[in-house]
């Protein structure tokens, strides 16, 4: 039997239905994937894409849904037409186990049986601990139609994280005029992601808007309010009225499910996937979010949280299906990510890690600069605001590993691509 005969009775079952899952049934029929593909989600909704959730959404922009319930349509809904690909969309349908001796995915509503399954569960949001009424989370469609007339009330807000969610959530509040407390446990905003002498830049970018940040400090619960319907309880002894506390202080790869399945996971409860995105049980992959991956680029296991990750990931593993192990190079990409914040358009792309020397193209105070970092020369990461062609560049520069002339690259008028040594 010739591998396509053979592909052309298997089943594809996809759980998640976010971007990883869906660009997995997409990337399966552009390869001509002859069996079967399904795809199953918790949501309620038709698939839909998140980032606009802490943008366009919360403002009233997009997102406004054309009726109600499963089968909705939304102007932020992919637009995939699942029929025509031959997809089949079990929506509202949440997966509860794995058993893969008999490769069948348990789930609320019955088991589901699979030749090869995809895990694409993301990630969900930390708890605020003490949260309770008044306490929001900002991860789904349903929590941010939740959140709009929150910020259409124009009351008082307090944020729980400067990071990226929290920087933008802060921004579309006070776009809305909410006034805005954020809250943020290190020194200054994006402490996991950026060094202090980078992020103690953005520090700034918080007063302009007209949001009060407050560091070294955690939110330690909420309580019914006086002047407004809830107090923020902080670290410090003090307290802070709010119309609602909006906590995003991380999120974790939504993979509890899987307790008991022998799918492997990493110590931050990501499936333990391999280069081609294989996790430790055969015929069991993991996109998206909710798994970690070995980077040969960067010499360490990355667990990426972005959406450029949960595009490109599903193109390994449906080539791996249709085309086999030896035609499907290992998944080794340069991570990028992008961010709306207080007016600015922010991107990175890379990874660096201490050892990694920063340089600067521009002034830090200035509307648009960028900060490359090097190992020996060879250009690692990169964070750019308000300066595109820097990262188009350096993406492609940090992919074939080129080594910077620093003289030049510290030139912001210097294109990066002619800083090549
Ligand atoms: C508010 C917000 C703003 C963002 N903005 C940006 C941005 O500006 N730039 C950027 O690069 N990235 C951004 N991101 C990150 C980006 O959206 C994610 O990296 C991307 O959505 C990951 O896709 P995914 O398919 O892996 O996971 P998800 O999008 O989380 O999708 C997983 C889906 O699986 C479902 N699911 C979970 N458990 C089960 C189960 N047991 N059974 C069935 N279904 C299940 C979930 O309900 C969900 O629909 C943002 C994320 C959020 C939340």
């Amino acid at each position: 039997m010739s591998a396509r005969t053979e592909q052309s009775g298997q089943r594809v079952l996809i759980a998640g239905a976010g971007m990883a899952g869906v660009q997995t049934a997409v990337q399966l029929r552009e390869r001509d994937w002859p069996g079967t593909v399904t795809l199953l989600g918790a949501e309620p909704h038709r698939p839909y894409d998140r980032p606009p959730l802490s943008k366009a959404v919360l403002t009233g922009g997009a997102g406004a849904a054309a009726g109600t319930g499963s089968g909705t349509t939304f102007d932020i809904a992919f637009d995939v037409d699942f029929d025509a690909l031959g997809v089949e969309l079990l929506l509202g349908r949440r997966a509860t186990g794995v058993r893969p001796a008999d490769r069948e995915l348990d789930t609320d509503a019955g088991p589901l049986p699979y030749d090869h399954l995809v895990l694409a569960t993301g990630a969900e949001p930390v708890p605020l601990p003490g949260g309770g009424a008044g306490a929001h989370l900002l991860r789904t469609l349903d929590d941010a139609e939740r959140l709009r007339p929150v910020l259409a009330a124009r009351q008082p807000l307090v944020v729980v994280g400067a990071g990226w969610i929290g920087a933008e959530f802060a921004t579309a509040a006070r776009e809305a005029g909410c006034p805005v407390t954020v809250v943020e446990a290190a020194g200054h905003p994006l402490a996991g992601v950026l060094p202090p002498e980078v992020a103690g830049r953005l520090r700034r970018w918080y007063e302009e808007a007209g949001a009060v940040l407050l560091t070294g400090r955690t939110v330690t619960g909420v309580r019914p309010g006086g002047t407004q319907p809830y107090e923020a309880e902080l670290s410090d002894g003090s307290a802070l009225p709010a119309r609602a506390v909006v906590a995003g202080i991380g999120a974790r790869p939504a993979t509890g499910w899987l307790a008991g399945s022998g799918v492997a996971l990493d110590a931050f409860g990501a499936v333990l996937a391999d280069d081609r995105l294989r996790s430790s049980v055969p015929g069991v992959y993991a996109v998206g979010d909710c798994a970690s991956f070995p980077s040969a680029r960067y010499g360490r296991r990355l667990l990426v949280h972005h959406w450029d990750n949960a595009l490109v990931g599903p193109r390994t593993v449906a080539s791996l299906l249709t085309a086999g192990e030896a035609e499907t190079p290992p998944y080794d990409p340069v991570p990028y990510f992008w961010s709306e914040q207080f007016g600015r358009f922010v991107q990175y792309a890379g990874h660096h890690g201490e050892g990694d020397e920063p340089l600067w193209r521009g002034d830090p105070d200035g509307p648009a600069w960028s900060v490359c970092w090097l190992r020996g020369g060879v250009l690692r990461a990169l964070l750019a605001v308000g300066r595109p062609r820097d990262v188009a560049q350096g993406r492609r520069l940090i992919e074939r590993a080129a080594v910077l002339d620093p003289a030049r690259a510290s030139d912001p008028a210097v294109p990066l691509k002619s800083a090549v040594r």
